[in-house]
């Protein structure tokens, strides 16, 4: 089973749109979007977007 302690809760930014998403971080850098694997304009590539402790995306409040 995998460890939850390994993956942090990051925002990610599409790398060619800039939509931003809900997304993993896992140990070895692979950032994982929440909900899908791709963005909407169809890259893979995400960047984590530096986020202030505490900061709760108003998508976790469901
Ligand atoms: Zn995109």
């Amino acid at each position: 089973m995998a460890n939850r302690d390994d993956v942090s809760r990051e925002l990610a930014e599409c790398t060619k749109c800039g939509a931003v998403y809900a997304a993993r971080q896992w140990p070895d850098g692979t950032i994982k979007a929440i909900g899908s694997e791709r963005c909407r304009c169809g890259s893979a590539e995400f960047a984590v977007v530096e986020t202030d402790e505490g900061t709760v995306p108003p998508d976790e409040t469901k």
